[in-house]
């Protein structure tokens, strides 16, 4: 395995501009990833997510270790095949799902029990069946299980937390064959947060996430944690935040450091009628959109705006047609993407601030 797989390109202040090197490709950084956590970036299929300019998706190892299972998707020799998407992925090991209280049952010392949604069988995922199931999804790059603790917990709990991290991210390092990140926790605790990041960057992981934040915390708080935490991470190594998605929210990260985004915000959002564009996000529901015979967005090279107006895509999300769906998810992930590559060229120029000024005005209009 190659050990650099991070170039920096250009920065200004502490953004960066750069490209992960990966085995399904190169990607540019900062890096927005649509969330595809079942095998699917909802509604939209592979061939359109790569013509939007989509360079990497995240996916969830423990969802697919329970459906549809290892060895349906051994018979494709891994995820990119199964799901027709040939780019980078980025897979998440489950340490997540701890915050998600029907799937878990409880934290032991040698890792976490889960039950199974498929058959109610209850599962103990170790940090080493997590790298090798993550090994056989053939992901780009794998987390290491972490525990992400709820807020809001006792110092003491997050003090566990952070313990187990340490513990597991080296039994899973041991054991995961390709490109690994670390995960840091330490819950809003500045001084576990140092510990956590001392311990994880020890082992010299090829990337590093920050985990555990906006998880319901107060937004200043999670941005007061964030930036104490970047300057504890390597200058050199690529730095994911993770579930972070707004527009406006990438780009603050962005100046603080951050090199790796998800979030299922562009998705969600669609679904719920909500459209980005370059006047700020609209919704498409509501009755003044009925009548419009305009693109989305004027500025949107998608299909959903090339082929159809405002009138019919408002037409379509009253009838709760599944195109309506389609569309909106399409045209708000070329919105990202197109978003992302403004934003890479405004380091390359010198304008971060100007470009998180102009996000702030175009997000802040209140025209839905
Ligand atoms: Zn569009």
């Amino acid at each position: 395995m190659r050990d650099e797989i991070f170039t920096i390109l250009s920065r200004q202040g502490k953004s960066r501009h750069g490209v992960l090197h990966l085995p399904h490709g190169d990607v540019e950084t900062p890096v927005f990833m649509p969330v595809a956590t079942k095998g699917t970036v909802k509604t939209i299929p592979g061939w359109d997510l790569e013509k939007l300019g989509v360079s990497m998706i995240i996916s969830n190892s423990l969802h697919l270790y329970f459906r549809p299972g290892l060895d349906i998707i051994s018979l494709f020799g891994g995820i990119h095949e199964f799901m027709g998407f040939r780019k980078p992925v980025f897979t998440d090991s489950g340490g997540f799902q701890i915050l998600k209280e029907h799937f878990l049952i409880g934290v032991r010392d040698e890792g976490i029990y889960f039950r199974s949604p498929s058959d109610g069988v209850k599962v103990l995922l170790t940090p080493g069946m997590s790298a090798s199931i993550q090994d056989s999804l053939g992901s780009d790059i794998a987390m290491a299980l972490d525990y992400c603790i709820p807020y809001g917990k006792s110092k003491r709990s997050v003090e566990r937390a952070v313990k187990l991290t340490t513990k597991w991210a080296r039994e899973f390092k041991e054991k995961r064959k390709g490109i690994s990140f670390g995960i840091i926790q330490g819950g809003v605790y500045q001084d576990l947060r140092e510990i956590s990041s001392s311990q994880i960057t020890s082992m010299d992981f090829e990337g590093y996430a920050i985990g555990g934040l906006s998880i319901g915390e107060p937004r200043e708080i999670m941005y007061k944690v964030l930036e104490d935490s970047i300057p504890l991470l390597p200058e050199e190594k690529p730095r994911y935040f993770m579930g972070l998605g707004s527009p406006l929210d990438i780009v603050r990260g962005v100046m603080m450091g951050i090199d790796i985004f998800d979030s299922v915000f562009p998705t969600r959002n669609a679904r719920h009628g909500i459209a980005f564009t370059s006047e700020g996000a609209i919704d498409i529901r509501k009755s003044k959109y009925r009548d419009q015979i305009i693109p989305l967005d004027r500025d949107c090279d998608c299909h959903a705006c090339r082929y159809y107006t405002r009138a019919y895509i408002h037409h379509l999300m009253k009838e709760n047609e599944l195109l309506g769906l389609y569309l909106l998810s399409l045209h708000n992930i070329r919105f990202m993407m197109k978003f992302m590559d403004s934003l890479r060229d405004s380091i390359d120029k010198n304008r971060i601030e100007d470009f998180y000024q102009e996000t702030k005005e175009i997000f802040s209009k209140k025209n839905v």
